[in-house]
């Protein structure tokens, strides 16, 4: 008790964790959040890399471009052994438009012969642009690059004209459309990235939120289940874990529910009974204090006194009896002989049914042999030939009966007494039930006789069920498991 109370201080006096606190110490929020890194480090990635590749895809197809451009243009100038500025001007007019952005031929010592530019012309001038050095050295020059939002390319080569140098083309191009593309096209990833990046947040935070909020739910209810409210439910609506968790709570809930109402009813039916023969026994005694009585009806008085300490007793073996099923695990099962067992039974209650004119018979082999504990089959058969002497007739009888089946022992314990009417009949074997309540307390019983041998026939693996018995009176039909080692022997 000192152990409980102290527990339930501790719960009360432990701060409570405000909602967002819970939500930033949930494994979901971690969850998210490993979701939101994964993503953004993948979309990070998407962006970096595809515009790369697509610039290297430019790059490579600018530059074939170009060292096409500039091969035609050597090639045209290949049948000349010297070159002038008329000569040049009239061979680059007879080539096709190159689309170029400059074009600029030079003589072996790097004048100028030709620039398409006209303004700021470099005609007549030497050229000192490195790429026309290197050309004029007899290297091929050919690169492109790519800065604020524009591709430019360059190309310069030597021009060759039977094996001698004659002098070298230069090529400029400067290529905005493609590089507006790369451009849109990186912005447009961005955009999008950094889109799908704020909606896995949203509704990574969203789903977080939500599921936190049914945990918390849960762990509420939890709580008021620990604190005794057996009525709390929870939504169990869909199939995900969280629902069935639910149903798993509900289903708990519920049984708890019961187990507590069985458990009320009975300390409730237990004091019951303990305070009917008490009370008897204090009315007696203050009857036999307080009144002048004589001698004979005093031993009277002191009997019944007895008889209700007898009541009591019973009554407390059997409510230790319940509560040692309740608990203790079932005892070893063994091979019990039935008609040993029976026998001792029907001794012991022969002056019981004597007293009442009843005859107890017994009809069975010493073949039958059952799978149990030997205590509990004896508890069981007392109980059943007790009702059927104390729920009987003057001059009836109690029959008990014993055959083999392939697989068990069937016994009978049959009654010519009042019988069991059907109504009653499903809850005999509750705790604590009577069918006729007078009778059944006049016979000195609390209704548990036949929940005990219900619950010890069932940990015993076997079954119990009653019916009526031809001509009159209850039979109580009693199926036990044999031993496998005889099941085996049985054709
Ligand atoms: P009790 O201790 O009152 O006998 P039981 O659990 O053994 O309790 O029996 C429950 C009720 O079933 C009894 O009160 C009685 O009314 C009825 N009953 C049990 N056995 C018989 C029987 N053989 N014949 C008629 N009624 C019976």
């Amino acid at each position: 008790m000192d152990t409980i109370l102290r527990h339930s201080e501790n719960r009360k006096s432990a701060p409570r964790r405000g909602r967002f606190a819970d939500f930033i110490r949930s494994s979901q929020l971690r969850h998210a959040a490993a979701y939101v890194l994964i993503t953004f480090v993948g979309l990070l990635l998407l962006n970096l890399y595809a515009p790369m590749a697509i610039r290297n895809l430019l790059f490579s197809s600018q530059r074939t471009a170009m060292t096409d451009k500039a091969q035609l243009m050597a090639a045209s100038f290949s049948s000349y052994e010297h070159l002038d500025a008329e000569t040049v001007r009239e061979v680059v007019h007879s080539v096709n438009d190159l689309h170029t952005t400059r074009l600029l031929v030079t003589d072996p010592d790097g004048r100028c012969l030709y620039d398409s530019q006209t303004t700021g012309s470099a005609e007549g001038k030497l050229t000192l642009f490195p790429e026309i050095a290197e050309a004029l050295s007899g290297t091929d020059v050919v690169y492109t690059r790519y800065k604020n939002d524009l591709f430019t390319s360059k190309a310069a080569m030597p021009l060759m004209a039977y094996n001698r140098l004659i002098g070298a083309i230069y090529l400029l191009e400067n290529d905005r459309d493609q590089a507006e593309l790369l451009s849109s096209l990186q912005k447009t990833l961005f955009w999008i990235s950094v889109g799908i990046e704020a909606l896995i947040i949203l509704l990574s935070m969203l789903f977080s939120m939500l599921f936190s909020k049914r945990m918390r739910n849960v762990l509420q209810s939890v709580q008021r289940l620990d604190d005794g409210d057996y009525s709390v439910r929870l939504p169990s609506r869909g199939n995900d874990e969280v629902a069935r968790l639910g149903k798993a709570f509900n289903d708990l809930a519920q049984r708890l529910k019961q187990s507590e109402d069985v458990r009320k009813q009975f300390v409730s039916n237990a004091s019951h009974e303990l305070k009917t023969p008490l009370a008897s026994i204090k009315l007696l005694a203050d009857s036999i204090l307080q009144n002048e009585m004589d001698q004979a009806t005093t031993k009277e008085f002191v009997s019944d006194i007895g008889s209700e300490a007898d009541r009591l007793t019973r009554l407390s073996a059997k409510l230790l009896e319940l509560t040692r099923l309740d608990s203790s695990p079932a005892e070893e099962r063994q091979a019990v002989a039935v008609a040993p067992v029976a026998e001792r039974v029907l001794r012991m209650l022969l002056p019981q049914a004597r007293k009442q004119g009843v005859t107890l018979d017994l009809v069975c082999g010493p073949a039958e042999t059952v799978l149990a504990s030997e205590d509990d089959l004896y508890q069981v058969l007392f109980n059943l030939v007790e009702n059927g002497v104390k729920y009987n007739r003057p001059d009836g009888l109690v029959r008990m009966t014993a055959e083999t089946d392939p697989d068990a022992v069937t016994i009978r314990v049959e009654d010519s007494g009042y019988g069991i009417p059907n109504e009653a009949k499903p809850h005999i074997f509750e705790r604590f039930y009577r069918v006729d309540k007078a009778r059944s307390r006049k016979a000195g019983g609390a209704g548990l006789g036949l929940s005990i041998v219900h619950d010890m026939v069932l940990r015993n693996r076997g079954s119990v069920t009653v019916e009526d018995r031809p001509g009159g009176g209850t039979c109580f039909v009693l199926t036990l498991p044999r031993p496998a080692a005889e099941r085996e022997e049985t054709p």
